[in-house]
């Protein structure tokens, strides 16, 4: 059974086989790095997209405005590093002129962050994540083997000066690394007003290092935070699809929240597809086919036919990622080359 049955017109609901709907999209827009995390990418002879295979913002926004008319809401754009994509504002600016699209985010390290917040925030980009996963230089080049920690906290800052309407904080969470960030992390965020979410380690590093036991788990983190803030208080979802597990501080000291991908996975509630760098689409971070929308957005491809392909890729997603299972297979391309 294919997607491509009678009664479904390019306006209907983008749902796969379980019945999940998918209204949210990850767009990356380049594989390029400006730091090199060990739990992302490799520290040389990195083969990068040539530019001309990477998707324009034409072509982008394209793609975009078809998988707008099949329902999907929510954007965010990500890479490698989305800052390091030339005049990254004016894709922004474009996207955000998209009725349809109901939330505009970016998620990016932060590192060239100062120099661009507000001119993000004037083309109309409303939401931001970065990542922070230390406060410690040290560690922050032990994980991205490179210096950039005092460039992160003035992006950060620079991102509360321009007026975004949330922040969230990014801490990967990787066992004998990061457990001693947890609490200063909290803090940091605390004290700024800033929601900070842990994310749980998963098999996406390009050295193909990940080992189970190098998970620093939810319930872990949940226990630290505890132990040092008082309870955590569950807060309900805006959307059964959100990824993290939000809680709020009894002490009113706002929310922290959890993403665990791997000691509890959240693939039934998933709404993502992706659409990478050099135009494939997927519909897991963890899959191992992708649907070229790249040769039909070049190859004189109509809009209809878009939607067909991306209508294909949602009815093939498989029902869980399947990380710890015997059937698990790495996907080829490591989290730069997919878009986190
Ligand atoms: N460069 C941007 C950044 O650093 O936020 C955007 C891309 S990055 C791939 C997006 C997020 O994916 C980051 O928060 C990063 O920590 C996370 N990430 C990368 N590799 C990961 C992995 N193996 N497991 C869990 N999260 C990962």
């Amino acid at each position: 059974m294919t997607a491509n049955m009678e009664m479904i017109t390019n306006q209907s609901p983008l749902t796969d086989q379980l019945g999940r709907v998918h209204r949210s999209l990850r767009v990356s827009v380049t594989d390029r790095c400006n730091i090199r995390c060990f739990y992302c990418m490799p520290n040389e002879n990195i083969r990068f997209k040539p530019r001309h295979e990477i998707l324009s913002f034409e072509e982008i926004t394209r793609f975009v405005r078809v998988v707008a008319q099949m329902g999907v809401r929510r954007l965010r754009l990500t890479g490698g590093e989305p800052l390091v994509r030339a005049d990254l504002a004016q894709l922004v600016g474009q996207l955000s002129r998209l009725t349809d699209i109901e939330d505009l985010a970016l998620t990016t390290n932060g590192i060239l962050l100062a120099d661009q917040a507000r001119e993000l925030r004037a083309a109309g980009l409303r939401r931001i994540n970065i990542s922070l996963d230390t406060l410690s230089e040290e560690t922050f080049q032990r994980i991205s083997r490179r210096p950039g920690l005092d460039a992160v906290l003035a992006g950060i800052a620079a991102a509360q000066d321009a007026g975004f309407e949330n922040i969230r904080l990014n801490a990967i969470a990787i066992r004998s690394l990061t457990e001693n960030e947890i609490v200063p992390l909290a803090r940091f965020a605390r004290d700024r007003g800033l929601e900070l979410r842990f994310i749980e380690y998963m098999p996406l590093d390009a050295e193909g290092q990940w080992q189970a036991v190098d998970v620093l788990d939810g319930e872990t983190i949940h226990r630290a935070l505890e132990a040092e803030f008082g309870p955590l208080v569950p807060v309900a979802p805006p959307h059964p699809s959100q990824p993290a597990s939000d809680y709020r501080y009894a002490d009113g000291g706002g929310r922290v929240g959890l993403i665990r991908p791997v000691s509890q996975p959240f693939c039934g509630n998933c709404d993502r597809l992706r659409l990478t760098a050099e135009g494939q689409v997927r519909n897991c971070l963890f899959s191992t086919t992708e649907w070229d929308a790249r040769a039909l957005l070049r190859g004189g491809g109509s809009d209809d036919q878009i939607a067909d392909l991306v209508r294909d890729c949602v009815w093939a997603k498989a029902r869980a990622h399947g990380i710890g299972s015997d059937e698990f297979v790495r996907p080829e391309r490591a989290m730069y080359q997919i878009g986190g």
